[in-house]
C-alpha cells in the first residue's frame, strides 16, 4: 500500500498520511464509522464495496489503529477520531465546489442545536464541538434518491448524534 518513497515525501507528513487515509474507499469507511456504522455488512451495504476489499481496508485500518476491533464491531480509537476535522473540511470543500443545492448535510451541536461553521464552531455558544457532540441532518443540497431506503440508509437520513450506534 506504501506509495513510492521520493525526496520530497520523506519530509511530508501529508504524503505519510496519505497512505494511511489517501485510498478512495478508506475515509469512506471512516466517514461511516463516524455515521454510527459498525459491523462488516453494514459497511458494506452502505458503500456497495466489494467485501474483499472491505475486508482489507478493515484490516488494515485496525493495524494502523485507525479503528479498533471490538466483539466483532469496528470502533473509532482515539487515533481515528482525530480524523473528523479532516473529513468536514472535505465535506465542506465538497459542497461548496459539488454540490449547487447547498450542503447535503448539516451539522449543530447537539446541546443547544446551534449551526456549526466548517471548523464545527456553534452559532449560539461559540464552542468548537467534538464529534460525538455533533448532531448530523440531512441538508438542503441533500437528496434523498428515488428508492425506499434500506433500514441503515434511513436511520443516517434521520438527525442523530456522530458516533450514535445505529
Ligand atoms: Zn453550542
Amino acid at each position: 500500500m506504501a506509495l513510492p518513497s521520493t525526496y520530497a515525501d520523506r519530509n511530508c507528513s501529508l504524503a505519510r498520511a496519505l497512505e494511511i487515509v489517501g485510498e478512495r474507499w478508506t475515509l469512506l469507511i471512516v466517514r461511516d464509522a463516524f455515521f454510527g456504522i459498525r459491523r462488516f455488512g453494514d459497511f458494506a451495504s452502505q458503500l456497495g464495496i466489494p467485501r474483499a476489499v472491505l475486508t482489507n481496508r478493515l484490516k488494515f485500518l485496525v493495524q494502523e489503529n485507525v479503528l479498533e476491533r471490538v466483539d466483532g464491531e469496528y470502533l473509532l480509537t482515539a487515533k481515528g477520531l482525530r480524523l473528523w476535522p479532516v473529513l468536514r473540511a472535505m465535506m465542506a470543500w465538497g459542497d461548496e465546489h459539488y454540490s449547487p443545492g447547498g450542503a447535503r448535510r448539516t451539522f449543530r451541536h447537539d446541546a443547544d442545536g446551534g449551526l456549526l461553521d466548517t471548523g464545527d464552531r456553534c452559532s449560539t455558544c461559540g464552542e468548537v464541538v467534538s464529534a460525538p457532540d455533533v448532531r448530523i441532518e440531512p441538508g438542503p443540497g441533500f437528496d434523498p434518491g428515488n428508492a425506499t431506503p434500506d433500514p441503515v440508509s434511513a436511520l443516517l437520513n434521520t438527525p442523530r448524534r456522530l458516533l450514535e450506534p445505529l
